[in-house]
């Protein structure tokens, strides 16, 4: 009989730090998705995302990223806000960009918990990453039982939704495993239809080229004509096919009062975002992700709407 006490304390102390899931998964090759990835990076789906190619050996064998690699451990933080801005006369901002960026804070947390695996007597290895690049993320939080890779191609758990920034631990531990997520889509295409780009056309797979969060957030140069006229008034990010996703309405808030937006964010209208100086957008972005994208990007888009 297998005892499960060290992988309990591990999910105890992830909840402890605000974690809300916590799953573990043996390191198996990931080789099997090397055709996929592939093909992706061949048609240009990756949108020239360079990590995308450099890293795809090290995304395929977590051995070479950490060697000895045992166990994967998938964590997820809940970002869904206890108020949504309000939308009306509004430009709107992705609910995961409302408060301060999430990688400081969850990178924090995530190297407490690489903490919390030491073992006296032995060594432990073990390496943490938040969006690095050098992990296929979803794939493995799928494996460790959080949530599975819905058509949206986003984490979707079961009894929470996807709002959810995940965490991913390499580590050289032998831990017993979960039984992987299966696919509870069914035949679910709310997000498929409601894409107003269509970069969603095949489900389970993302067309970065097509997509909102990609322009608005990523891409600095001129947002292609296609897709003028189809932003829906985001200015940050999207969320639509999260939105419409039936297991969001399972979502809970969150209990970090830095993910939530500032009162001069919250009472923001389309006129003062037209009229946006960059001393404004300073103050209501330094410290967010918004920051990141830079007040000239962020006014083209809110230009081209
Ligand atoms: S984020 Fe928006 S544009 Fe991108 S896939 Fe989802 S609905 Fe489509
Ligand atoms: S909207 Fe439906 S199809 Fe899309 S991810 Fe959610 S459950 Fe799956």
């Amino acid at each position: 009989m297998e005892d499960y006490a060290f992988e309990r304390s591990i999910s105890e102390e992830a909840l402890r730090l605000g974690f809300s899931f916590c799953g573990f998964a043996r390191n198996e090759s990931l080789e099997n998705l090397r055709s996929f990835y592939t093909d992706f990076i061949r048609q240009k789906d990756h949108a020239g995302f360079t990590y995308l190619e450099n890293f795809l050996e090290k995304r395929l064998n977590p051995d070479l990223v950490l060697k000895g690699t045992r166990s994967v451990i998938a964590l997820l933080m809940n970002y869904y806000p206890a108020e949504i801005i309000p939308e009306e006369d509004n430009f709107i901002i992705a609910k995961y960009a409302y408060g301060k960026d999430y990688h400081r804070i969850m990178r924090q947390k995530m190297e407490m918990m690489v903490n919390f695996l030491e073992k006296p007597g032995i060594e432990v290895k073990a390496k943490s990453f938040v969006d690095s690049g050098a992990a296929l993320e979803k794939v493995w939080a799928q494996r460790c039982g959080v949530g599975w890779q819905g058509k949206n191609t986003l984490i979707i758990n079961k009894t929470a939704g996807s709002f959810f920034f995940i965490g991913i631990i390499f580590t050289n531990l032998e831990l017993i495993p979960d039984a992987s997520e299966t696919d509870h889509c069914g035949d679910c295409r709310r997000c498929v239809e409601a894409c107003p780009t269509g970069a969603l056309n095949s489900p389970y797979q993302l067309d970065i080229r097509k997509c909102i969060s990609y322009y608005t957030i990523e891409k600095k140069e001129e947002t292609p004509a296609y897709l003028r006229g189809k932003l829906k008034d985001r200015i940050f990010g999207c969320d639509i096919c999260q939105d419409v996703c039936p297991y969001n309405r399972l979502s809970k808030p969150h209990a970090f009062p830095g993910f939530s937006p500032s009162s001069e964010l919250t009472g923001m209208k389309k006129n003062d975002w037209l009229h946006l100086t960059p001393e404004i957008f300073n103050r209501l972005f330094s410290g967010t992700a918004v920051e990141r994208t830079g007040y000239l990007h962020f006014m083209k888009t809110i230009r081209l709407i």
